[in-house]
This record gives structure tokens, sequence and C-alpha cells, in this order.
């Protein structure tokens, strides 16, 4: 993309580039709203980390999650969503409605009439001792990525949710043994997971234990984690070479933050049913609302209301220039009143 011209007032700008940033993005641009993507460096979200997707519909034989990314963005460019491969780095959000939001991605500025926030979540840090200093040094938070150092040696998985099983599977293939570390006896992970993992003979268990400290070796990368039994006054050393973290997510709110309403955890807040933030003409889909359900095709869902919600917002508000290609006219407003005024 060029620079942009200061006259250019976009229809929609979207900041983020998972399922809900390309699915907001594929409706937009079938809208004729010829939507702007700002999809950061590492586009495509979380799945880029991911591999067999089992549970995205019209996949029967599963999916690997860079390819699912993939097919979202070219769907999403073939009806002219226009990208900039590059990250966000402060975002304005006007309060008046017919008001412009600007983005900007280092110096270039881009203005628009509607913003679809669709930043997602990242991986949640432990942040103990040792934590951040081995980070790339033998503490990872992605297995898929670099599973493949660890090769016939001893590693761990924190944490007892679904991606803690998935990275487990992952990297057991790999490491000559994985032991998932996780505080409490139960898992919260699904039944088909925790089975699948255990059915793997290089995947042991230690619970209800909690990291406390990751300590270097001589080379500078880790070789021993300290943990703590978090039912009895107990603590061990293990000796391991890579310690994959997999205890959830957070929201990436802090390009809005003061802006718009976010709960105690930093995860967007909207209105009912809607995708609207408190902003006029500012939306909110994905992984940065989401804390319930967190799942692509839930995301992918609300790209879906977002773009429709924007739609809407620049058919309807005074003062911006209608859009060609939106629905107009009664049909339109039978079919769309009652959702938007829920
Ligand atoms: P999650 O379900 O929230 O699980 C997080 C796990 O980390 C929990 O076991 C939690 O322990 C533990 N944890 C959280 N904070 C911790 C801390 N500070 N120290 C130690 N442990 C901590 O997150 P997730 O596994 O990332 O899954 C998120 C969503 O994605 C879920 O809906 C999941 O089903 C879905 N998902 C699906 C698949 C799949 O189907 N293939 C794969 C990955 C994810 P407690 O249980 O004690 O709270």
């Amino acid at each position: 993309m060029t620079s942009p011209s200061p006259d250019t007032i976009e229809n929609v700008i979207i900041v983020g580039s998972g399922p809900a940033g390309y699915t907001a993005a594929l409706y937009t641009s079938r809208a004729n709203l010829k939507p702007l993507v700002v999809e950061g460096f590492l586009w495509g979200g979380l799945l880029q980390q991911t591999t067999d997707v089992e549970n995205y519909p019209g996949f029967p034989e599963g999916i690997e999650g860079p390819e699912l990314m993939q097919r979202f963005r070219d769907q999403a460019e073939r009806f002219g969503t226009r990208f900039i491969t590059d990250q966000a780095t402060k975002v304005e959000l006007c309060d008046e409605p017919a008001g412009v939001h600007k983005v900007w991605v280092g110096d270039d500025e881009y203005r628009a009439h509607t913003v679809i926030l669709a930043m997602g979540a990242e991986h949640k840090k432990l942040e103990v001792r040792g934590e951040e200093e081995l980070s790339g040094r033998g503490v990872s938070y992605c297995a898929t990525c670099d599973a493949a150092f660890f090769k016939e040696k001893p590693t761990m998985i924190v944490g007892g949710g679904d991606s803690a099983m998935e990275e487990a599977i992952f990297l057991s293939k790999f490491a000559s043994k994985v032991i998932v570390v996780h505080r409490r006896s139960e898992f919260r992970a699904s039944k088909i997971m925790l089975e699948r993992a255990r059915s793997i003979e290089n995947i042991e268990w230690l619970t209800p234990y909690a990291v406390e400290e990751f300590h270097a070796g001589e080379k500078g990368g880790l070789e021993v984690a300290r943990l703590r039994n978090t039912e009895q006054d107990e603590t061990r050393e293990i000796a391991i070479a890579g310690a994959f973290i997999a205890i959830g997510h957070e929201p990436q709110s802090h390009l809005v933050k003061g802006q718009v309403d976010l709960d105690d955890e930093g995860y967007l807040i909207t209105e009912g049913r809607s995708t609207r933030t408190r902003k006029p003409g500012v939306f909110g889909a994905g992984d940065l609302v989401d804390h319930t359900y967190r799942q692509a095709v839930t995301a992918a869902g609300s790209g879906t209301q977002a773009a429709l919600d924007a739609e809407w917002y620049l058919r309807d508000t005074p003062g911006i220039p209608k859009p060609a290609g939106l629905p107009q006219g009664d049909l339109a407003e039978a079919q769309w009143a009652p959702i938007r005024e829920s």
C-alpha cells in the first residue's frame, strides 16, 4: 500500500486479522465498502500457530490453521479488500456521530467513518521468575513453532485446557518426554483432547503443581523448573530443556484502552447483542470481545455481525456520504431494524 492521501476517508478500517477481522473484511468488501485491513506482520492471528483444526465446519478432514487463515484472507481479497501488513501503532476514536476515526501505522495516518476492532488475544504469561529472561531460550508459547528445537529432549507443558493438550500432543512427536504440569488435579480440557493426550506414551502428568521459577544452565538456556505443590507444603525441581506455557490468552486491547469500555480483564465491552462500542461507528469482534466461546467459528460469526453493524451505521447515520451498494429502502429496513434495535 502507498501512503494515504490526507483527503481520503475510508468507509471502514479493520484492525486485526484473525477469523473475526477477515470475515468482517469479506462481508464489508462484498457490500462494496472496500475495507482496509491493518493485519499486522504476523497476520492470521493465533490460528497461524495451530496445526490441525478439526472443528471448523466445512472441512470434514480437518485443515491446518495457517491454510485456513490463508483461505479467509484470499476470500476477502477476491472482493476488493486491501491489506496493510504491518502493526497499527495508535488509534484515535472520535466521540461524535458521523465523526472520523484515525488509525496510525507508524507515521502514516489512515482515517475512516467506521472502525472494526478485531485485535484478538495473545498468549497469557505465567509471570514467574526466569520466564521472560528465558523466553526464546527454552521458554516458549507455541509448540507448533518451536517443538522441532527440542528433538529427544525432556520438556514440559504448563496448563490444563485444550491448548495445553494440543501442545502436548504435538510436542510428544519431537521431545523425549513431555510432562504436563497443571495447578489442579482436574483438567479443564475437553474429554476427547484429554483422552488423546493420555493415550500417548511419552506424555507424563504432574498435578497439582504450579511453576515457581525457571533456571538457566551454564550455557544460558533453560535447564530446571522449580515447582510448588498447590495442596501440600512441598517443592521440587525438574530438569527440562523446554517449557511451553499454554494457560490461556489475554485480549490485545491496549491500543484502545481509555477510549472504549473494557472489563476487568481488558476485554472490549459491546452493547447487548450488537458489536457496537460506546464510540459511534466503532465495533468490536472476535477474541478481543469474547472470553467465553473463543472459537474460530464464533469469531468469524462476530466478524459478520460487526460488518453488518458497520454497514447499517454507514447507511443510517446522517452526515456520512452513503457508499454505493448498501442495502437500501423498506425491505432492508424491515429486515434489519429489529436486530439493530435489540
Ligand atoms: P483455557 O481453557 O482457559 O485453559 C487455561 C488453562 O491454564 C486452565 O487449565 C487454567 O487452570 C490454566 N491456567 C490459567 N492461568 C494459569 C496460571 N497463572 N498458572 C497456571 N495455570 C494457569 O484456555 P485454552 O486451553 O487456551 O483454551 C481456550 C479456548 O480455546 C477453549 O474454549 C478451548 O476449548 C479452545 N481450544 C480448542 C482446541 C481444540 O478443540 N482443538 C484447541 C485449543 C483451544 P485452571 O483450570 O485451574 O483455571
